[in-house]
């Protein structure tokens, strides 16, 4: 079996799952006692979000750049960041270290295409809502991509920073995330990606009115079969 290193942290509630689905599918498939060989750096969240929000995404570049390569020291075959909005800087990452980043929203458009998905939501933080970093993976792969208007991307942005990073999961906030992803479909969104890896914790496929594309189970998925290949 190969070793996964995680960058986590970011936050560290969305870190939980990847550590649990990365097992759950090794025993799955092998059954018995088996599990994931896991290595995890988990980072100073808040450190990281300070330096988004003040724009200093070198710097942030930096620190997990430095934490990707203690795991690929540690003997990591292959290394994911554990959030979306952290792959702004996953060209940064993945040069400072030479076992490859297994990108997240890659890893997503391989599932939508595999579903033949063309129009796709996209929630997540501002960043990976508004900026070009996240979204081009998609489009390049031929997918168009649909946001929430101003006002939503701000709530959307606000609820994971003061909500789910911090552990609240408020049902007053899930029906707000409901109803902006019946607002993208009435756009003609096909599905919607839970493009932050703490929306699952929030919103899910039976309270979603579109299909949900969960970038948390997809990522971990993903680890998983590289693990086990
Ligand atoms: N975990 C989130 C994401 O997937 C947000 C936290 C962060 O800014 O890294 O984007």
């Amino acid at each position: 079996m190969k070793t996964v290193g995680l960058i986590g942290g970011m936050s560290w509630e969305s870190t939980i799952p990847y550590y649990r689905i990365i097992n759950e599918i090794v025993k799955e498939k092998l059954g018995g006692l088996h599990s994931a060989q896991i290595i995890l750096y988990s980072v100073e969240f808040d450190e990281i979000e300070k330096c988004q929000s003040s724009g200093q995404w070198d710097k942030s570049g930096e620190i997990l750049g430095n934490a990707a390569k203690k795991l690929e020291l540690a003997g990591a075959d292959f290394i994911l960041i554990c959030t979306n909005t952290m792959h702004k800087v996953a060209p940064q990452i993945q040069s400072m270290i030479s076992v490859p980043v297994v990108h997240i929203a890659d890893a997503t458009a391989d599932e939508l295409e595999k579903d033949n998905i063309s129009k796709v939501a996209l929630l997540g933080t501002k960043y990976t809502m508004t900026q070009d970093f996240y979204r081009s993976k998609l489009t390049d792969r031929g997918l168009e991509v649909v946001i929430p208007d101003e006002d939503d991307i701000e709530l959307v942005n606000e609820v994971i920073f003061k909500e789910l990073c911090v552990g609240i999961i408020n049902k007053d906030s899930e029906r707000r995330f409901c109803d902006i992803i019946s607002k993208l479909k009435e756009k003609g969104a096909q599905a919607v990606i839970l493009g932050c890896t703490e929306i699952g914790l929030l919103v899910n496929a039976e309270s979603s009115s579109l299909p949900v594309y969960d970038t948390t189970v997809i990522h971990a998925t993903k680890a998983a079969q590289l693990l086990l290949e």
